[in-house]
C-alpha cells in the first residue's frame, strides 16, 4: 500500500499528470455544476487533491463526482502509457466499464463547455484526436471487410 501511494504521489508530481488530472477536474466540475448543483457539495478531497495538485483550484463536487475524479486520478496515475492517449480513444481499458460509461457521457457534456473555461487547446487536441481515431477505425473495418470479402468470394 505505501509503494502505491508513493508512486501516486511520485506521479503527480509530473508536469503532464498534473496537467491532464486538472483539466479532469475541471470536466468533473462543469458535470457536476450542471447535473449536482442542488446536492450538497464540497472541495473535493480526493488524493490527488491532499497532494496540492488543484493549488487554490480545488473543485467543488458532490460525493459521487467526488469519488468518479478520485478513480479517474488514480487511472491517470498509473497509465502505463507514453505518450498517453485520450482515455476515451485507448486501446487499453483499464477503466472499469460503467466508470468508463460515465466518464464518456462526463466528457460528451464537459468537453464543448470547458471551450469557454480556458481549455481551448485541449479540447482541440480532443477534437483532432477523436478524428484520427475514427479516420484509423474506419481504416481497421474496411481492411477486415475487405478480407472477409476476399474469404467469401
Ligand atoms: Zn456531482
Amino acid at each position: 500500500m505505501s509503494t502505491l501511494t508513493g508512486r501516486f504521489a511520485e506521479k503527480m508530481g509530473d508536469r503532464s499528470v498534473v496537467h491532464d488530472v486538472r483539466v479532469l477536474g475541471d470536466f468533473v466540475q462543469i458535470w457536476c455544476d450542471g447535473h449536482h448543483s442542488g446536492e450538497p457539495r464540497r472541495p473535493a478531497d480526493t488524493p490527488a487533491a491532499r497532494l496540492g495538485v488543484y493549488g487554490r483550484k480545488r473543485p467543488t463536487l458532490c460525493v459521487e463526482c467526488e469519488a468518479h475524479l478520485a478513480y479517474a486520478e488514480a487511472r491517470r496515475a498509473y497509465c502505463p502509457k507514453d505518450p498517453k492517449p485520450f482515455c476515451a480513444h485507448c486501446d487499453t481499458h483499464c477503466y472499469r466499464s460503467e466508470e468508463r460509461a460515465w466518464q464518456q457521457q462526463m466528457m460528451r457534456y464537459s468537453g464543448p463547455k470547458s471551450w469557454r473555461k480556458g481549455h481551448a487547446v485541449d479540447g482541440i487536441k480532443h477534437v483532432l484526436e477523436a478524428r484520427k481515431w475514427r479516420r484509423e477505425k474506419a481504416r481497421r473495418s474496411a481492411e477486415a471487410a475487405a478480407t472477409t470479402g476476399k474469404d467469401e468470394s
